[in-house]
């Protein structure tokens, strides 16, 4: 079904909605990409690449009620509050599913606009952890078959031996509740160091963002080796797996996924380089997994909730370029292609258009050159976390993306090991004119990859 055929049932409109699908690991940037989004787009004026707000066929953009009831909704007023207010600060992240509405105005300036008159289309923006999206993954596997693989993959991970020490000597013949609860903690406290390590693919992903499931059943368990799969133990813990497939991971795709039109997928690429290849190599495997999603095979359960809807468009796009210098942009969105490309022949992806792209949807810097050792090095000046102003040089990403995809091939040089690790900027105080909306990176062009044809 197109999109421009929908209707919006209950609320007795014919306009077309557009759901747009925001997601990322944590800290990846969804709650500055909506905020600055929707802000961007009720004042347009540095949305020049967006097609409809250059040409001003895009008229005016205002916030209505969603349509979904018992979504939460997008805490957009306080997020920009922190953003732009007089103290500007980094709004709370995103923990849970939520959803907000902006409905857009357009007059067409083309030959028919006369005989098609003013029209609305509303867009339904729906934010969610990308955690939760990496959960496919789990879907597809029975208890010992995730345990078996979580079990090798987390060696040498952080954590990881805490777990496994917490394993040894375990008596797996009986169920006790506090037993299983503090495997259950030990697993998810690998989990949290492993993410903050920058690895991605941490399953199960609620067990890092449990929103209102934190302490239930369905989120109480933990792999285990094969060894001691036989007892109550394992039983449990099986009985567990699969409720939180059925009860957790399969109500989401079908309440949420499975409505998206348009879908951006926000990546710290950055964070990932400065973290090292391992991360890198990771949030490939996680990109490629995620893609599999937009694109399930034939029969899967997922390919009969989401029946003949696709998701049209994907973007990826690496956030916080403003970390860079822009002469230095080209490669970040080189690496970004090149890892998309090597997602895309993993996942044997051939559904929606996809497009990768270097942004900052709220530009924190501005540029500088700092003289070092008779070299003039390309630099981003922005206020620091504790009110001081400073210039840093991040290092540089190398110039062949091979070189962080294939290390093995390119040596062991390490990248984005100069200030990277220091460069907390917080938000520019407002420098906004009367119709701009907060200073961005190429916000606009995401936005006309993702709506753009529609308005
Ligand atoms: P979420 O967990 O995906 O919702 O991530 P957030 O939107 O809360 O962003 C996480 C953090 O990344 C923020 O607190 C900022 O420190 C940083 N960040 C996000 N977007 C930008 C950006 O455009 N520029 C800069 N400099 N930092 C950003």
């Amino acid at each position: 079904m197109g999109i421009g055929k929908r209707v919006i049932a209950g609320l007795g409109l014919g306009d077309p909605v557009i759901r747009l699908g925001v997601t990322g690991l944590s800290r990846a940037g969804k709650t500055v990409f909506i905020t600055s989004l929707v802000a961007n787009l009720m004042d347009r004026g540095r949305m020049h690449a967006l097609r409809a707000a250059a040409d001003g066929s895009l008229k005016a953009a205002w916030l209505q009620p969603q349509p979904d009831d018992t979504v939460p909704r997008f805490d957009f007023e306080r997020h920009l509050a922190a953003l732009t207010g007089p103290d500007p600060h980094w709004p709370d992240s995103t923990r849970h599913v939520s959803q907000l509405r902006l409905s857009l105005r357009i007059e067409g300036r083309g030959l028919f606009s006369g005989l098609t008159g003013p029209r609305t289309i509303h867009l339904d923006i729906v934010d969610y952890p990308g955690e939760w999206l990496l959960d496919l993954r789990l879907m597809e596997r029975d208890f010992g078959a995730w345990s078996d693989e979580v079990l090798t993959r987390i060696e040498g991970r952080p954590g990881a031996d805490a777990y496994t020490a917490a394993l040894r000597g375990l008596d797996a013949s009986r169920f006790d509740e506090p037993v299983a609860q503090r495997l259950a903690e030990t697993y998810t406290a690998h989990l949290q160091a492993a993410r903050e390590a920058g690895f991605s693919d941490c399953t199960p992903g609620r067990f890092l963002i449990p929103g209102e499931m934190a302490g239930s059943p369905a989120l109480t368990f933990a792999p285990l080796p094969a060894d001691l799969r036989d007892g109550r133990l394992a039983r449990e813990f099986r009985r567990r797996f699969d409720a939180y497939k059925s009860r957790v991971v399969k109500p989401f795709f079908r309440d949420h996924f499975a409505r998206i039109d348009r879908q951006v997928v926000l990546v710290d690429v950055l964070g990932a380089i400065h973290q090292g290849p391992r991360a890198v190599e990771d949030m490939r495997r996680a990109m490629a997994d995620i893609l599999t999603a937009f694109r399930p095979g034939r029969a899967g359960w997922l390919a009969q909730i989401l029946g003949t809807r696709r998701v049209e468009r994907i973007l990826f796009a690496a956030t916080k370029a403003d970390h860079l210098h822009h002469i230095q942009h080209n490669r970040l969105t080189a690496i970004l292609s090149a890892m998309l490309r090597e997602a895309r022949d993993r996942a044997d992806f051939s559904g929606a258009r996809t497009e990768a792209m270097a942004i900052a949807a709220l530009r924190a810097t501005t540029e500088d050159v700092i003289a070092q050792d008779g070299e003039d090095l390309p630099a981003v000046r922005g206020r620091l976390m504790d009110g001081r102003q400073a210039a840093f040089y991040p290092g540089e990403l190398p110039a062949d993306p091979a070189a962080l995809l294939h290390p093995a091939r390119a040596g062991s040089e390490t990248w984005l090991d100069g200030d990277y690790a220091i460069m907390n900027f917080a938000p520019a105080a407002s420098t906004t004119r009367p119709g701009d909306g907060p200073p961005h990176i190429r916000l606009d062009r995401a936005a006309e990859f993702l709506i753009g044809d529609r308005l």
